[in-house]
C-alpha cells in the first residue's frame, strides 16, 4: 500500500510513519527523512532517534 509524504506530497511505498505525540503520526519518505529541511523533517528526525516508529500490528493497538 502507497502512502502519501507528508512533507514532498509525493506517494511512496517505503513511506514510515512516526509517533511524534499519541496522537500524532508523520507519514515520511526515506529522502525527506534524511534529507529535508522541513519542519516535520525535523520532527520526524527526533521521533525516528526516539525509535518512535509506527509499525503496523502496533498501530491498531490504543497506546
Ligand atoms: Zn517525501
Amino acid at each position: 500500500m502507497k502512502r502519501k509524504c507528508q512533507v514532498c506530497g509525493q506517494e511512496n511505498g517505503s513511506c514510515n510513519r512516526y509517533y511524534f505525540s499519541p496522537a500524532n503520526i508523520i507519514t515520511i519518505c526515506p529522502a525527506c527523512l534524511a534529507f529535508s529541511c522541513d519542519d516535520k523533517a525535523k520532527i520526524a528526525r527526533q521521533a525516528h532517534k526516539a525509535g518512535r516508529l509506527v509499525k503496523e500490528e502496533v498501530s491498531k493497538k490504543r497506546w
